[in-house]
Formats: structure tokens, C-alpha cells, sequence
């Protein structure tokens, strides 16, 4: 859904959706409603107008020659569903072993965003954060390991509150090398 390019017909949508479950469109605390929430799922999908290519674009600054594992560790997840569009949210730690490649730490945080903000599975979330590491930056090794909250589950399921759902993937030496992969899941131990 892209409500940023045709806000009449976000709005229109908007204001049927509140109908169908009794509401009243017209009542005050519900008359910016529609236009907030078009407005809100612009951002909330955001996502399907970044290109991870141009977000890892890499740069030179004397780190091409470091060859140790880089691990950013709770960075912040919002995503949606794209099953019950309900949100579902919590943080990834994404780590990679470069070869020659290396983009700015804050880099890495945009790379999550970019495909959190778009209708989702965490699966496919977390597959797709590694593979595009992979091919834009061509590491000797990618981990990335997500930890969420489903919204979806705990408010309609047998899913207890707060439980989380985790999902992981590694590839190149992560995947082949247990030392590696040893070494990557001790730095991207949960700090509490
Ligand atoms: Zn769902």
C-alpha cells in the first residue's frame, strides 16, 4: 500500500474500514483519523521506496584492511504482518566479517528499517537483512538474529504475553566455521 500517492482514496478507505466495524466516521475524536492513518502507514511502509543497494553504499576511511567481526546489537524493529497487517516489533543484531567492504555503523540500522518498513514475516525479515549484507558488501561471513514481539499471536492466539519469537541467519564462514559462529553468538549475547 503506498496511502502517500493517492491520499483521497486512502482517506475514503480509511473512513469504509471504520463503518465496517460500527464506528462512526463522522464523530469527532474519528474525523482526522483516516488522514492520520494514511499518513502513518506511509511511514510504516517506507521501506518499498529504499533501494539496500544505495543504503550500503561503501566508503573508504582506512578500515578496509579490519577483519574482525562487527556486531551492532539491539537495533530497533517495527514491522507489520503481513498476514493480520498487525504490528510486530522488538530488535536485531546484525553482524558481518568484511572483505575490503565496510559501510558506516548507522548503516546498518537503515538496512533493518528499510526492509522492516514493509509488510512482513520475521523468516523473510531476517533472511532478506542477510542476503543483501551479502551481496552488496561481499563479507567473508553475515549473522543476523531477530528477536520479536507479534502482536497478531499474543492478542488473538494461545501465545503467552511477551513471549518472543526468534529467528536467525548465517551464512559464508558463520555457517561452515563453528569457532566463527561461536565467537558470534558470544558478541551478540543479549546484555541483560
Ligand atoms: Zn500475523
Amino acid at each position: 500500500m503506498d496511502a502517500s500517492n493517492d491520499p483521497e482514496f486512502g482517506i475514503a478507505d480509511w473512513q469504509r474500514l471504520l463503518r465496517s466495524i460500527g464506528e462512526d466516521p463522522s464523530r469527532q475524536g474519528l474525523a482526522e483519523t483516516p488522514g492520520r492513518v494514511s499518513r502513518a502507514w506511509a511511514h510504516w511502509t517506507r521501506g518499498y521506496k529504499q533501494d539496500p543497494a544505495t543504503i550500503l553504499k561503501t566508503f573508504a576511511d582506512g578500515g578496509e584492511s579490519y577483519d574482525e567481526l562487527i556486531v551492532v546489537r539491539q537495533i530497533p524493529v517495527y514491522s507489520h504482518c503481513e498476514h493480520h497487517l498487525a504490528p510486530f516489533f522488538g530488535h536485531a543484531t546484525v553482524g558481518y566479517l568484511p572483505s575490503g567492504h565496510i559501510v558506516g555503523l548507522s548503516k546498518l540500522t537503515r538496512l533493518v528499517n528499510c526492509f522492516a518498513a514493509r509488510l512482513q514475516v520475521q523468516e523473510r525479515l531476517t533472511a532478506q537483512i542477510a542476503q543483501s549484507l551479502l551481496e552488496h558488501l561481499q563479507p567473508k561471513a553475515v549473522g543476523v538474529i531477530i528477536r520479536c514481539r507479534h502482536m497478531c499471536m499474543e492478542s488473538r492466539g494461545i501465545a503467552v504475553a511477551g513471549e518472543e519469537t526468534v529467528t536467525s541467519a548465517m551464512l559464508g564462514n558463520l555457517k561452515t566455521n563453528p569457532a566463527q559462529r561461536a565467537e558470534f553468538l558470544a558478541l551478540a549475547e543479549r546484555p541483560d
